[in-house]
């Protein structure tokens, strides 16, 4: 049997652990280490160069060594405009896609984490002494569909088959045995280098049901190091004032980590200062305490993200029945007395925090391998589900990799004036069109009372449960009139068949987005049509000018010549021309309905 193994890619940090004899191990490096810091530096001959050695270059050679790349993993450009300002890279100038330049070439995110990837792989290879081609990967639980994807495509890249995107909260709990538990509300507390994360989970019968998470992508154990570098800098700044502090940044923060682990074990450390250059050499002393008080803002900063996350949760502190730690960070022993506070309660800190993720991914993949045979398969739904709408575009309730079970609920509305029934087109798929994804079930909600178009609100709701069989269900809110179906989604679809529908997405994203574009304009500009040809006929028109009945029938005119053509920009441009001649008489009925609606009030009234 093959081993499978278990990554956590971290901001920071990255690790690979599998089982061993039947207990999750961190895979050690040929110096014993554990963490592979997630660094990638482009070595001129030797090409990438990944973990402590690229951290060193990071100092000397800032201009080709990248760092901190799960930020922008999944990533479009105009999302990352924060983070840009504070990566030092070389951006390629691009709307589409992110890009950093290092050296003559360009790199994606997913291609860089892939370095990452294949670092670990290979440090695995060599310690098990055999080819390790799956893994499951691990990321934050509010990764969205898109940051999965980019991570999936990044294993992908390094040549791994990634069985399955855990949550990292998930993995955590794993590690701690918790999916044993019968039932239990957990609160795991993620303090990493650069972010903090707080995720409520509720588990029940092996199944983690992700409740609320909340967190600061700024905010972690660099920043402590940047607190403590102040602290320093204060003391020394009068001897050194002449000198570029951001130039002797790298170094001074170097000595700040190593007081912050030695403040961890201890009640009192140097920060030791050393620039040989300059002649200059000082040990500058800091007191437990005096730490505590120089990250106590952050600190409760992460308290503040908890309560926010259990409110979302409708939960308070006192019933959170399992509290775990993860995250090299929550070492601080300031940080998990605050925590330990806020909850009440003790905290699970007995693994290490900084491998509890990486050792939950390892349980996972031995469960995937078929190694465990007695813990329930944690799921997640292969492809999204949705429905058909208007003008045969998919419309997604649930997102492809959603953790099950899970449930969605989106209100529609009629497309036609007096209409009575609707029909509910279930679809799995990623495509845009509905044609394109493949057909889950049919039914229909009838009697929904005859009304104007628009007006009834028909709810519809999918609904996953553990053995991940979907139910849809559609409700007219009014009257209450249900329908529903039972439908498996994953049935009689094999990992090939979602392989080739997931490259076929992929390959007509651009196309399928086109004919979306072209369907909604479509639908959109029959609508508007059919909307002035009813108040053509209205009182409010024949108030109007012949100038400004001409310009309207012209408008309508064009609109009529171009909507069946294959041109969407042409087809929006006449809505928008249509749009704008009927301004007038749109507002001259809004007042005269507003004036009936007076009127009748006040026959009510007397
Ligand atoms: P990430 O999840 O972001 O990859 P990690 O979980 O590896 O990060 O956490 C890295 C952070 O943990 C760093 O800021 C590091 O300085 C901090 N850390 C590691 N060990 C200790 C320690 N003994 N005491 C205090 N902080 C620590
Ligand atoms: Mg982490």
């Amino acid at each position: 049997m093959s081993t499978v193994v278990g990554i956590d890619l971290g901001t920071t940090n990255s690790l690979v652990a599998y089982m061993e004899n039947g207990k999750p191990r961190v895979i050690p490096g040929t110096e014993g280490n554990l963490l592979v810091p997630s660094v990638v530096y482009f070595d001129v001959e030797k090409g990438a160069v990944v973990g402590d050695k690229a951290l060193e270059e990071l100092l000397r050679h800032p201009e080709r060594t990248v760092y901190s790349v799960k930020r922008l993993m999944g990533k479009a450009p105009d999302d990352v405009i924060e983070d840009k300002k504070v990566l030092p890279f070389q951006f390629v100038d691009s709307k589409q896609i992110i890009r950093i330049s290092i050296g003559s070439r360009d790199f994606t995110p997913p291609e860089l984490s892939a370095f990452i990837l294949k670092d670990l792989k290979q440090r695995a290879e060599k310690f098990l002494g055999q080819a390790i081609e799956q893994a499951v990967i691990t990321v934050p639980a509010y990764f969205d569909d898109a940051q999965r994807q980019a991570t999936k495509d990044a294993g992908k890249l390094a040549g791994l088959d990634v069985l399955r995107i855990l949550n990292e909260p998930t993995a955590a709990c794993l590690a701690y045995g918790l999916d044993k538990t019968k039932e239990a509300l957990v609160a795991v507390y993620d303090l990493g280098g650069g972010t903090f994360d707080i995720s409520i989970l509720k588990l029940k019968d092996g199944i983690f049901e992700v409740l609320a998470t909340n967190g600061d992508t700024h905010l972690g154990g660099d920043d402590f190091d940047h607190r403590l570098v102040d602290f320093a800098w204060k003391r020394i700044e009068f001897r050194l004032g002449a000198l570029d502090r951001g130039k002797l940044f790298p170094r001074l923060r170097r000595a700040a980590i190593e007081a912050k682990h030695h403040l961890t074990e201890n009640n009192s450390a140097w920060i030791a200062v050393s620039l040989p250059e300059y002649k200059f050499s000082e040990e500058i002393p800091i007191s437990r305490a005096e730490f505590d008080r120089l990250i106590d803002d952050l600190v409760q900063k992460t308290l503040a993200c908890c309560r926010q996350a259990l409110a979302d949760a409708r939960l308070a502190p006192e019933q959170i029945d399992v509290v775990v730690m993860a995250g090299g960070a929550t070492r601080v022993p300031c940080v998990r007395q605050a925590v330990k506070d806020l909850f009440g309660r003790e905290l699970h800190t007995e693994i290490n925090p900084d491998e509890v993720v990486a050792l939950g991914a390892a349980i996972q993949a031995e469960i995937l391998s078929g190694g465990i045979t007695d813990m329930l398969l944690l799921d997640v739904t292969p492809l999204s589900l949705g429905i058909e709408t208007f003008g045969g575009v998919m419309s997604r309730l649930i997102s492809r990799n959603s953790t099950i079970p899970a449930s969605a609920t989106e209100t529609f509305t009629t497309a036609v004036d007096n209409q009575t029934s609707i029909d509910v087109h279930v679809l799995q798929g990623e495509r845009e069109l509905a044609a394109d994804n493949r057909s889950l079930a049919r039914f229909q909600l009838r009697n929904i009372p005859p009304l104007q178009a628009g007006l009834p609100r028909i709810e519809v709701k999918f609904l996953i449960d553990a053995n991940g069989i979907l139910n849809v269900s559609a409700r007219e809110q009014r009257t209450g009139k249900e329908a529903s179906i039972e439908v498996k989604p994953s049935y009689g679809l094999t990992d090939e068949q979602i392989e080739q529908m997931l490259l076929e997405s992929i390959e007509h994203a651009d196309e399928d987005f086109r004919k979306r574009l072209l369907i909604e304009a479509r639908v959109e500009a029959d609508g508007i049509l059919a909307a002035t040809e009813k108040s053509i006929k209205s009182s409010a028109y024949k108030k109007l000018s012949a100038k400004e009945k001409g310009s309207i029938e012209e408008a309508m005119a064009e609109l009529r010549k171009v909507s069946s053509s294959d041109d969407h920009k042409l087809i929006r441009d006449k809505i928008d021309l249509l749009n704008e001649v009927t301004h007038h008489l749109a507002e001259m009925m809004m007042d005269q309905a507003v004036r009936a609606a007076l009127k009748d009030k006040r026959i009510e009234e007397v």
